[in-house]
C-alpha cells in the first residue's frame, strides 16, 4: 500500500478503537486465515462469579460407606472457607471469586501461610496447619488425592460452562467450588462473521475440556477446533504448530498466559484492558475489548471499511 493508504487504515483504526502497530502489520492482518481465540477474557468477560459449593464427603463415591476413620464430611461453608482463606493471596480472577463469593456469604476467612501458585493448575496453601489444594484434577491427582468422588459434581458444573475447582484439605478431597464467567454479548456475531469471510476459528484455553466445549458450543466454534487444558507456556507451541503447514494465525488474547502465543502468531492481537505484557507482544489492540473488532481489523486491513462512519 501508498504511504497515504497506510496512514488512512491506521486513522480508520484508530477511530475503531483498533491499533495497528505500523504498517506491516496494517498490510499484514488481511492475510490471516484462522483465528485463535482465548476463552477467558477474550471470548468470555472476565469477571468470575462464585456459583456452586459442594461438599463431598468420603462416602460422595456412591459406595454409601464411611469407614472408621475417614474424617469427618466437611459442610459447604467449611469447604468454601478453606478454599477462600488458601486463594486469598491469589491475583487469579478465578481465585478472586472464590474469596468474594466466601465474604459474600459472611464467611470469616483465615490467612493463609505457604501460599504457592502450580500455574496451570491451582494452588497450594497452608490453612491453619492443614495443607489445602484448589485446582483442577491434576493438581490433586499429582498429590495423590483421588478426584473420583467429585466427578458426578465436576461434570455437572463443566456442562453448564462453569469452571469447577476441587477443594482438598490435608489429603481428603472435600469438595468443588465453581466458578461461572459470561460470554461477551458479540463473541457469537464475531465468529460467525470470521466464518462467512472464510476464516476458521478455533478457541484456546487452560481451562478443562468439558468447560471449553460448552462455551465454544455457544460462540460457534466447532468441538474439533477447541483445545482446552492448554498450560501457559504451551499455548505458543499450539499457534506455532496451526502455522507450520502454512496457515496465518491471528491469536485474539488478554493474559500474560496469551503473551508467547502472541507474539509467535503471525498477527498477535491483545485487548485493551489487557495485561501489558499481552499488548506489548501483539501486534494489535483492540480498545473496545470487542470480539467483533477482530472483523473490523481485518475489513480494515483489506481496504473494506467505509472510510467514513
Ligand atoms: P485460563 O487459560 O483459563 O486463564 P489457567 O491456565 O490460568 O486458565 O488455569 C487453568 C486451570 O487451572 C483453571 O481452569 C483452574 O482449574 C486451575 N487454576 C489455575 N489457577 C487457579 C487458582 N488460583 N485457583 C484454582 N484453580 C486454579
Ligand atoms: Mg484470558
Amino acid at each position: 500500500a501508498t504511504p497515504a493508504a497506510t496512514m488512512v487504515g491506521t486513522a480508520i483504526g484508530a477511530r475503531n478503537g483498533v491499533l495497528f502497530k505500523g504498517g506491516d502489520v496494517l498490510e499484514r492482518v488481511k492475510d490471516v486465515d484462522t483465528v485463535v481465540f482465548d476463552k477467558t477474557g477474550t471470548l468470555t468477560k472476565g469477571e468470575m462469579t462464585l456459583t456452586d459449593v459442594v461438599a463431598v464427603g468420603p462416602a460422595a463415591d456412591g459406595s454409601g460407606v464411611v469407614t472408621a476413620d475417614d474424617d469427618e464430611t466437611l459442610d459447604e461453608d467449611a469447604v468454601l472457607r478453606y478454599a477462600a482463606s488458601a486463594e486469598r493471596n491469589s491475583e487469579h480472577p478465578l481465585a478472586r471469586a472464590i474469596v468474594s463469593g466466601a465474604a459474600d456469604r459472611g464467611l470469616d476467612l483465615a490467612d493463609p501461610e505457604d501460599f504457592k501458585n502450580v500455574p496451570g493448575h491451582g494452588i497450594r496453601a497452608t490453612v491453619e496447619g492443614k495443607t489445602v489444594l484448589v485446582g483442577n484434577r491434576k493438581l490433586l491427582s499429582d498429590a495423590g488425592v483421588d478426584p473420583v468422588p467429585a466427578e458426578d459434581a465436576l461434570r455437572d458444573l463443566e456442562s453448564e460452562g462453569k469452571t469447577a475447582m476441587l477443594v482438598a484439605v490435608d489429603g481428603d478431597l472435600a469438595g468443588v467450588v465453581a466458578d461461572a464467567d459470561e460470554i461477551k454479548e458479540s463473541a457469537a456475531e464475531a465468529v460467525a462473521a470470521l466464518r462467512d469471510r472464510g476464516a476458521t476459528v478455533h478457541m484456546i484455553t487452560g481451562d478443562n475440556e468439558r468447560t471449553a466445549r460448552a462455551v465454544a458450543e455457544q460462540v460457534g466454534i466447532d468441538p474439533e477446533n477447541v483445545s482446552a487444558g492448554v498450560l501457559p507456556e504451551d499455548k505458543a507451541d499450539a499457534v506455532e504448530s496451526l502455522q507450520a503447514d502454512g496457515t496465518s494465525v491471528m491469536m485474539v488474547g488478554d493474559g500474560v498466559n496469551d503473551a508467547p502465543a502472541l507474539a509467535a502468531a503471525y498477527v498477535g492481537t491483545a485487548l485493551g484492558s489487557g495485561t501489558d505484557v499481552a499488548i506489548e507482544a501483539a501486534d494489535v489492540t483492540l480498545m473496545r475489548d470487542d470480539p467483533l473488532d477482530v472483523v473490523k481489523a481485518i475489513r480494515i486491513s483489506a481496504g473494506t471499511l467505509a472510510k467514513i462512519k
